[in-house]
């Protein structure tokens, strides 16, 4: 009964997304759809020119007409980019989020993420064979929200162990958008490999009206199946535009373009399956980063607090009392409460100073209390990440402050 319903449901999203029921038909049947399109026109313009043609015959040879008939070559050529000329494969692993979301046909609201398969999401971007070969893994399929500690070090231990293949050029990784940035920084900070590594999602459900998933799909893999990728860190891809993993953040609720890298901008762009650099990190990351999780079950817990004002300090003592380290996401440049001063002076537990504001930098000189951690420009969910790694290697708070200057 569950089947049916989830079946009808993406039968009626397809009359909303009607290029990817074509595409999930075609791609099951023939490899370079385009072209067989193309080939079925010149098909039919060959039968009329020359009657003595046999159908199976003019089937046979319209590949190679068709690069000698200026307009069919020219529809070719502008409907299917040519990226790589060596395909490589790229391992697609899906985690869930609105990516793989069913909702109501056209809605963009109230659906469920986490509903489509990898198969599902990779069916409905046939063009992604022109890419690369595509090998799809099932990791979770959840709201991004419960993804955990588990999920990440899973996500690590495949892409490294995968990478080890010849054979695989990158890896991308469908994910929700409200936890991505996370998930990134810590892929970023763990992943030993020079292959890309990319993330992305969407922000509109594969049932809405113009959903974003696929074409953000397509320029991942585009990305994880170039040469101009390897070596820059873990990367996120989402509508046309490339972030590192470390300056990466979700900006809006609702905008389809809601992911941003704040004042720092994005490192690249994505063009019609082209992908243009334009910065690079600096920081440590991946092959050059000092984490190892692959023997770990779980990370270390770090709770993260939000100043407000005239708020109850007794929750620093709470989450002291559940966690091995705290965020705090200070107001202003990382300041609170004479209040908290008081309870954060007595903690014994490692503390990271950030900021609520979500834009600029901490530096030791904002620090209100002695032996507390500045949290550089990272956004409290993000030194969240790297606390939690730190905390794998030290509890000491001066080398913890080297490393959130080195990451
Ligand atoms: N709640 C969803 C998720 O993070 C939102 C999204 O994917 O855009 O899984």
């Amino acid at each position: 009964m569950k089947k049916t319903i989830i079946s009808l449901i993406i039968a009626g999203s397809m009359l909303f997304s009607g290029c990817s029921l074509i595409t999930i038909q075609t791609d099951s049947t023939t490899a370079e759809p385009e072209k067989s399109i193309v080939s079925e026109e010149t098909t039919a313009a060959e039968t009329s020119a020359e009657t003595t043609a046999e159908t199976t015959k003019a089937s046979e040879t319209t590949a190679a007409e068709t690069t000698a008939a200026p307009s069919e070559t020219t529809a070719v050529e502008t409907t299917v980019p040519v990226v790589a000329e060596q395909k490589g494969k790229v391992v697609v692993l899906a985690t869930g989020g609105t990516i793989a979301g069913v909702g109501d046909a056209g809605k963009s609201a109230g659906y469920t993420p986490g509903t489509l398969t990898a198969e599902d999401l990779i069916s409905a971007v046939p063009e992604l064979a022109d890419v690369a070969d595509i090998e799809a893994i099932q990791v979770c399929n959840v709201n991004s929200d419960d993804i955990t500690d588990k999920v990440w070090i899973e996500l690590t231990n495949k892409i490294n162990e995968l990478s080890k293949d010849p054979d695989i050029t990158g890896f991308v990784i469908t994910h929700g958008t409200d936890t991505m940035e996370e998930t990134a920084y810590f892929l970023n900070l763990t992943v030993k490999t020079d292959k890309p590594v990319v993330i992305t999602g969407s922000m509109r459900p594969s049932t809405s009206i113009s959903a974003d998933g696929p074409m953000n799909l397509y320029e991942s893999v585009c990305v994880a199946a170039s040469e101009e990728a390897k070596g820059k860190g873990v990367l996120v891809v989402f509508s046309d535009l490339i972030f590192t993993a470390r300056s990466v953040t979700k900006t809006s609720t609702y905008d389809v373009m809601a992911i941003s890298a704040g004042e720092l901008g994005a490192c690249g762009v994505v063009r019609d399956g082209a992908v243009y650099f334009y910065e690079e990190s600096v920081k440590r990351h991946t092959a050059g980063s000092e984490f190892d999780v692959s023997s770990l079950k779980e990370l270390p817990k770090v709770s993260v607090i939000f100043f407000s004002v005239d708020m109850d300090p007794g929750i620093l003592k709470y989450a002291a009392e559940h966690s091995d380290g705290i965020v705090i996401a200070g107001a202003g440049a990382g300041e609170f409460s004479e209040g908290f001063i008081e309870v954060v002076k007595d903690l014994k537990i490692p503390v990271v100073i950030s900021s609520r504001i979500g834009d600029g930098i901490i530096i030791p000189d904002n620090l209100l209390v002695e032996g507390t951690i500045a949290g550089d420009n990272l956004p409290p969910q993000k030194a969240a990440v790297l606390l939690r790694l730190a905390l794998t290697k030290t509890k000491d708070a001066a080398k913890i402050q080297e490393m959130f200057f080195e990451y």
